[in-house]
């Protein structure tokens, strides 16, 4: 894409956003429903909307498998491959403990749920969080077209990965295959800088449908909860992914948060990490340099295990939930907290409001009332925009310094802001 077509895109988008906001809180005062409500809030704004996030939720099954398999398949030996997802899992982790520690810490010293009232009958179903086993085993797919067409994110890594590797040692038939592959590759990017094109349309439809259906009434209540988890969320991304790219990968921090505007935007107005992952790929590959032989790997596997704004959100409603009903949360309490809220943020897909279905699993590890989970959920939605920022921004941060320890990132690329302003 020419340079000035790129700038002014970026532009459209945060103009998009900008207008979207505005007309959705205008349409809030005016009431939101009736004929305004008919004609946009569940008219033109929600088809606009959908058919944005369906183009852009198309992507990701092809573009996960097809990547992954050309990102593996280049990898030059299968050593690497174990280091890459050592290095991988263990930023993962200990960026989520960072974020849950951090949580928690605050969450205890500014104490949000002081003097609320919470109901505490229990009317609200728990789902079941699957047992560890369960999980290990469902990695691999017993037919790898239901994981495609299920859009199982676990089952296509491996099985994607495994499909690479076989690429890699089987010769010409092998080095065939891979030719189709990375032509098909170039294919799906080319329709997903498509999708993104259409971005400043469909990103003002999805925030004015949102902001013209959330009131900020609702957060007046939970105000204290609301703007601690926020101010957290925003700490994290800014402070410690800040420093870890600036410590561990020596990488400019202003120069990163600067290029992963636009796929913030896509965050945030999706409210999912799976459906961002075709622009996060993008960004990291095109814009920040990073070789697809990693962001293949680390981006797919980041929106489905990586969640540390979820993680946060998970900490601070806990500390929440016990200090509404006065309970002070024992040493080992908080411990388990921070155990259950990491496997938590693990275990949540990354799709809207995962993460709070995954709260009742740790509400009820440690005997509090799963019952404030529909309150919570009532002022969920503005959060979960934040909080899908944060996860994506942890994935792409990491995914740059694994990069540059591989030698696998053009930092010329990185450096270059031709276009970005
Ligand atoms: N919406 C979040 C995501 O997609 C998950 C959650 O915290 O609910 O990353």
């Amino acid at each position: 894409m020419p340079e000035k077509k790129k700038r002014s895109l970026t532009a459209r988008i945060l103009m998009g956003m900008a207008l979207g906001i505005l007309t959705g809180v205008l349409l809030n005062l005016a009431g939101n429903d009736g004929l305004i409500r008919v004609l946009f809030s569940d008219g033109i704004f929600l088809v606009v909307g959908t058919l944005f996030l369906r183009s852009l939720q198309l992507m990701v099954v092809p573009l996960v498998f097809v990547s992954l398999v050309c990102g593996t398949a280049s990898m030059e030996d299968v050593r690497r491959l174990g280091r890459i997802g050592g290095k991988t899992l263990a930023l993962y982790l200990l960026t989520t403990t960072i974020a849950i520690s951090f949580a928690l810490g605050i969450g205890l010293l500014v104490k949000p749920g002081k003097g609320m009232e919470l109901a505490t009958e229990e009317d609200f179903v728990t789902p079941e969080a699957p047992p560890l086993s369960e999980v290990l085993i469902d990695m691999i797919p017993n037919n790898p077209m239901e994981a495609l067409a299920e859009g199982n994110m676990l089952q296509i890594i491996v099985f994607a990965m495994l499909f690479g590797l076989a690429l890699t040692i089987s010769g010409q038939p092998g080095r065939s295959v891979l030719q189709i592959f990375e032509s098909l590759n170039e294919v799906v990017m080319r329709l997903v800088m498509l999708i993104i094109e259409l971005a400043p349309i469909g990103v003002f439809a999805l925030l004015a449908r949102t902001f013209a259906n959330e009131g900020f009434d609702t957060i007046i209540p939970l105000a204290k909860y609301f703007f601690t988890l926020a101010a957290v969320l925003i700490l994290h991304a800014v402070c410690t992914y800040s420093l870890f790219l600036k410590i561990i990968g020596n990488l400019n921090p202003v120069q990163f948060f600067r290029k992963m505007r636009t796929a913030q935007i896509f965050a945030l107005t999706t409210s999912s990490s799976n459906a961002t992952i075709p622009v996060t790929l993008e960004t990291v590959e095109e814009e920040l340099g990073v070789d697809n032989s990693i962001s293949s790997f680390t981006v797919p596997l980041g929106a489905t295990i990586n969640m540390d704004g979820t993680a946060i959100m998970q900490g601070i409603a806990t500390v929440f939930v016990a200090q509404s009903i006065q309970l002070d949360l024992s040493f080992g309490q908080i411990l388990t907290v921070l155990l259950m809220a990491t496997l938590a943020s693990i275990g949540s897909a990354g799709v809207p409001s995962a993460g709070l279905i995954m709260l009742t699993a740790i509400l009820t590890q440690v005997n509090l009332p799963i019952a404030a989970i529909p309150i919570l959920l009532s002022i969920d939605r503005l959060l979960d925009m934040l909080r899908t920022v944060v996860n994506i921004t942890g994935d792409a941060a990491m995914t740059c310094i694994i990069g540059k320890s591989e030698g696998k990132m053009d930092l010329s690329r990185f450096e270059d802001n031709s276009w970005r302003n």
